[in-house]
């Protein structure tokens, strides 16, 4: 009896497998598919200055018009990209899109930086920063209107190289972000001689500090150590003006999150940024 048990149990996890290798290979091929058949798209999600309210830059944040599923956010499937490889040429659609994007709201009046999230994989490419200028210079974006984020643990891992190549970006007016603070482990020496302007706090690092006294004590210790590195405190994943009014009083500079707005295409983006709501919620 124990014998069939043990089996059926080795039978249900080696289908269990088998089901998720099938999944990983059909996401692999329906990713390529995505990049031949134009499926990708860009949506943007305001930052605001606290306490004015005001937007000081959006993030763009990729989406799948899946041709089955529907639309599929970044979370389910950049990490696939990364493992394939594919999240290469992903990039280098988001970075042309990005510039010109950048472009297009220029000629229409809007003047918004745009943030753009950046993989290990896509800085391991020499090329990333020449394809990067190449862009914004083609289609006339200025860098002063981008921003890159890397995360907290890309950041801490990065060659000579690319930091050289940040402190260039940013010599020519580009913003350059910690995304996702709080996940990694940071060397606060690294930090320092990194060439950035911002630090991205995490959601995780901030969820709890409307409900929890530890929570909000470590939040404003955190944004201190962010001010002491001459940096920027920005508070991802905000979902509710109690968190927001707390942010506030302890010193975040700018939020992000769904209590301000979700995602947006671009046509709700501009639509959003010329109305002045936000400024109730941020206080
Ligand atoms: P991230 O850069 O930390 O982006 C924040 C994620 O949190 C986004 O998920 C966003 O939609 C979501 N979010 C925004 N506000 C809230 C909120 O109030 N509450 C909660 N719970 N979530 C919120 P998304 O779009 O699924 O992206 C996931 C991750 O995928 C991003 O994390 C980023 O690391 C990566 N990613 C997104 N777009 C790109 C891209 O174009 N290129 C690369 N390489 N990575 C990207
Ligand atoms: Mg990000
Ligand atoms: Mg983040
Ligand atoms: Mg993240």
């Amino acid at each position: 009896h124990a014998k069939a048990n043990g089996r059926g149990r080795a039978e249900y996890f080696t289908q269990e497998l088998a089901d998720e290798m099938a999944d990983r290979a059909q996401l692999e091929a329906d990713l390529r598919g995505a990049i031949d058949n134009d499926q990708f798209a860009l949506v943007f999600q305001p930052q605001v200055s606290l306490p004015a309210g005001r937007i000081v830059a959006a993030e763009a944040l990729l989406r799948w018009q899946h041709p089955i599923h529907g639309l599929k956010s970044a979370g389910t499937f950049i990490q696939r990209a990364e493992e394939t490889g594919l999240i290469v040429e992903i990039g280098e659609w988001v970075i042309q899109t990005v510039a010109e994007t950048i472009a297009r709201w220029g000629r229409m009046g809007v003047e918004q930086r745009l943030a753009i999230n950046i993989s290990q994989r896509e800085l391991d490419h020499a090329a990333f920063f020449n394809r990067l200028r190449a862009a914004m210079m083609a289609a006339n974006a200025p860098s002063r209107l981008l921003e890159l984020e890397i995360t907290e643990t890309l950041a801490m891992h990065c060659s000579s190289e690319v930091v050289a190549m940040l402190e260039l970006l940013r010599a020519d007016g580009a913003t350059i972000s910690i995304d996702d603070f709080g996940t990694g482990y940071s060397n606060i020496a690294r930090l320092r001689a990194l060439p950035i302007d911002r630090i991205k706090m995490d959601h995780s690092l901030v969820a709890h500090v409307a409900d929890s006294a530890e929570a909000r004590t470590i939040a404003h210790a955190v944004i201190g150590l962010i001010h002491g590195l001459g940096c920027e405190a920005v508070g991802e994943g905000i979902e509710t003006q109690a968190q927001a009014d707390v942010l506030r009083v302890i010193g975040c500079d700018v939020i992000q999150g769904y209590a301000i707005a979700e995602p947006m295409d671009e046509a709700a983006f501009i639509a959003w940024s010329r109305t002045d709501e936000r400024r109730a919620l941020a206080g």
